[in-house]
């Protein structure tokens, strides 16, 4: 059994609205991504760490994802990303923090974890190691779209807010973007022919966060885990999901509980800190959640040739 699961952030309050105009290319994106990587997982053509390296890659590239190209922008009015990796069977680790040129941060992060020590590297000197591994920089604005820049626009003149989310745009700034109801960082754990799992999570942040912020994306154990038995990939409200050391937290508790409830166990902990947000997982055995408790989750399954991609609370997209 092979299994790819990916998700693009969650967000929003209340019920859910349905699909909006930029949704279909979300969706589109996370749809070929998993048959693409799906089948090659499936064939033994990559393993699993390569297979989320290059699912977080593809979100990456898709503007309407917070991740890569499209990232809000911060209290700057720049891309600043963090991203990190992990592998299962020797819980190898990879990390970046506030890069800002690196065309898929995390690739970089992939390559801290092949050179195996250290673990996170922060920065320019992350962008530096990331080009001396091959990876292309770009400028800072080749990340800025326009939807993002708008996003921004409204943080500053609102002034409510510092490191407003997406989401919080939502509820706090009242914004008429119709196209900016979730989070948007993109994650994705896979299980692969030799039962070895991988997990990976990548974002911009969030909008208008402070100078030298981190949220829990590149933190090992908060917003990526994996050991030999479960590997998670979290998105929300970061500083929540550090507190509570969240994807290591659900590992802890899918012993006792199993993956379900251990995967609503975590949720259930971050949200009285203001942590809402959602989470996929895969264990061992190939069991697969996406739990999320805001209005919407971009998500996706690749599962023995089928596959599965959604938003609202139900699958039917
Ligand atoms: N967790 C991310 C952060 O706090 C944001 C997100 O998931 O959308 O930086």
């Amino acid at each position: 059994m092979v299994v790819l699961a990916v998700h693009g952030g969650a967000g929003g309050d209340g019920p859910w609205r349905g699909l909006t105009q930029a949704d279909p290319a979300r969706l589109d994106c996370m749809q070929r991504l998993l048959h693409d990587l799906g089948q090659r997982l499936a064939d033994g053509d990559i393993d699993a760490l390569e297979a989320v390296t290059l699912a977080v890659e593809a979100m990456e590239d898709e503007p309407l994802f917070n991740a890569g190209v499209g990232s809000v922008l911060d209290a700057n009015g720049e891309v600043t990303m963090d991203a990190s990796i992990m592998r299962g069977n020797d819980r190898s680790a990879g990390a970046v923090v506030n890069v800002q040129h690196a065309s898929h941060p995390i690739r970089v992060a992939n390559r801290v974890l092949h050179q195996g020590w250290p673990v996170m590297l922060v920065g320019e000197a992350a962008d530096a190691f990331g080009e001396r591994e091959g990876v292309t920089l770009h400028p800072n604005d080749r990340f800025i779209t326009e939807l993002r820049r708008a996003q921004w626009q409204k943080w500053k003149a609102s002034t409510l807010r510092p490191g407003a989310t997406d989401e919080d745009d939502e509820a706090v700034l009242d914004h008429d973007l119709e196209d900016t109801p979730g989070m948007g960082t993109v994650g994705a754990v896979a299980l692969d022919r030799s039962g070895q799992l991988a997990a990976a999570t990548s974002t911009g942040g969030m909008t208008g966060k402070p100078d030298g912020r981190v949220g829990d994306t590149p933190i090992i154990g908060a917003g990526t885990w994996c050991d030999d038995r479960v590997a998670v990939s979290c998105t929300g409200v970061g500083e929540a999901f550090i507190r509570t050391c969240a994807a290591r937290t659900l590992a802890f508790h899918h012993e006792r509980l199993g993956l379900d409830k251990a995967g609503q166990r975590v949720l259930d902990d971050v949200a009285p800190l203001g942590g809402r947000g959602g989470l996929i997982a895969v264990d061992a055995e190939g069991h697969v959640v996406l739990p999320f408790q805001t209005m919407l989750m971009y998500r996706g399954v690749y599962q023995n040739g089928d596959i599965n991609v959604g938003v609202g609370p139900d699958w039917e997209p």
